[in-house]
């Protein structure tokens, strides 16, 4: 069995304790260590005005202290008047969330595995406010929802869902929605020239955008 002495504890210890053979330290001290660094970073909360606003990147501390990562001094200031951090010095953050990943996880498991849309069973996330649409990974934007909602949502606010599904139902909306997909991407096009016209004549910009999708699933009208 090959012995090696940790630099920490001083013991000799199997190289089964050790995370690599590289490592210094056994894993037992590389927790403590962990521990400990977690309750220094914890305790301190500077507030947002020690934060130095002339730097461009400010590190980021994760919850776990496992690994530290640059953030722009903006979004740094969002974390921070999120709740989703706190600052530890005139450089430095600490995230105080949960990683995303087990942030997901606490939302599906809160959720109880129900999706927020539908009520059937969901394991995916989404988010309300879409994220290509400034939303973030924050715990406040993520609900649990099924794979099928998730995909009709798609990157639709979250009120024009909510109202579609109230009018029309999940299985209405599915048998639509490569209808839906088609008649939007053609209106895309059509309203750009509306637009186009519009704006010569400076008159006010319309959308027909709930007229469309209505027209769509009440087939009243061909487009
Ligand atoms: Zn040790
Ligand atoms: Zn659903």
């Amino acid at each position: 069995m090959t012995l090696k002495q940790c630099e920490r504890c001083e013991i000799l210890k199997p190289i089964e304790s050790y995370e690599s053979k590289g490592s210094r330290i056994c894993k037992e001290c590389k927790e403590e260590h962990r521990k400990q660094r977690m309750e220094r970073y914890s305790k301190v909360d500077l507030g947002l005005d020690a934060l130095d606003s002339s730097l461009e990147l400010i590190h980021c501390m994760r919850n776990d202290v496992s690994m530290a990562y640059q953030v722009s001094y903006e979004k740094a200031k969002n974390l921070v008047q999120e709740g989703r951090a706190t600052v530890y010095s005139s450089d430095t953050i600490y995230k105080t969330e949960k990683v995303k990943t087990e942030r997901f996880n606490d939302v599906k498991i809160e959720a109880n595995f129900t999706c927020h849309y539908c009520g059937e069973y969901g394991d995916t996330i989404d988010h309300i406010i879409p994220l290509d649409k400034g939303g973030s990974n924050a715990k406040s934007n993520l609900v649990c929802s099924c794979r099928e909602c998730n995909e009709l949502k798609n990157n639709m606010k979250y009120e024009r869902f909510m109202d579609l599904m109230n009018k029309y139902g999940k299985q209405e909306l599915l048998k639509n929605r490569g209808n839906i997909q088609k008649k939007f991407t053609s209106l895309k096009k059509v309203n750009q020239e509306i637009l186009n016209n519009i704006n010569k004549k400076n008159k006010n910009k319309v959308d027909s955008l709930d007229d469309m999708i209505n027209s769509v699933l009440n087939k009243k009208t061909k487009w």
